[in-house]
């Protein structure tokens, strides 16, 4: 396992449109390897989400785990670490809703960006069998940012009103309170 360099904006990587995951190859080694260290940066960085372009791999393949289930958002439901392979997103609902989000690739910077809260995902798992999962609110929008990272999508794309884009600090000092 290693922990990888995160591309940071700017990377032409993080801009093209990630390939399928060839579905033979899930669960070989080469699979299992790129999984472990997706995981292992994602703990390394702290973060919630990793696409395999973030770590130079353009390839469709998500990681996400939420341990900390109190955020800034309320109370979202902990997600055990969990890998999403070749996913797409049907939207049910395309009322939308605002959060600030960050983003490893864009370090230091906050965005508040508004997308819909409801959302089916269709996907392959570890195991390459075929899931679906319906989610709202918060966690509808981590798994858009971080599909939106396969098709070469950064959440700065989204924001609609640059003043609301902020560095972590002055978030914290003139945003944070106001959500
Ligand atoms: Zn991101």
């Amino acid at each position: 396992m290693t922990i990888k360099e995160i591309a940071r904006m700017g990377d032409p990587i993080l801009r093209k449109v990630a390939t399928p995951y060839p579905i033979n190859k899930i669960g070989s080694f080469e699979f299992n390897q790129l999984v472990q260290d997706m995981q292992e940066t994602l703990h390394f960085a702290q973060g919630i989400g990793l696409a395999a372009p973030q770590i130079k791999v353009s390839s469709q393949l998500v990681v996400i785990e939420i341990k900390d289930t109190s955020s800034r958002y309320g109370e979202i439901p902990a997600i055990p670490f969990s890998v999403y392979i070749n996913p797409t997103i049907n939207v049910i609902n395309a009322e939308t809703k605002g959060y600030w989000e960050g983003c490893l690739s864009v370090p230091g910077m906050m965005g508040f960006v508004e997308r819909p809260q409801h959302i089916v995902i269709n996907y392959l798992d570890q195991q390459a069998n075929s899931q679906s999962l319906e989610l709202k609110g918060f966690l509808a929008t981590v798994f858009q940012h971080e599909f939106d990272h396969l098709q070469g999508k950064l959440y700065v794309d989204q924001l609609k009103d640059m003043q609301l884009f902020a560095f972590e600090d002055e978030y914290k000092l003139y945003h944070q309170q106001t959500e």
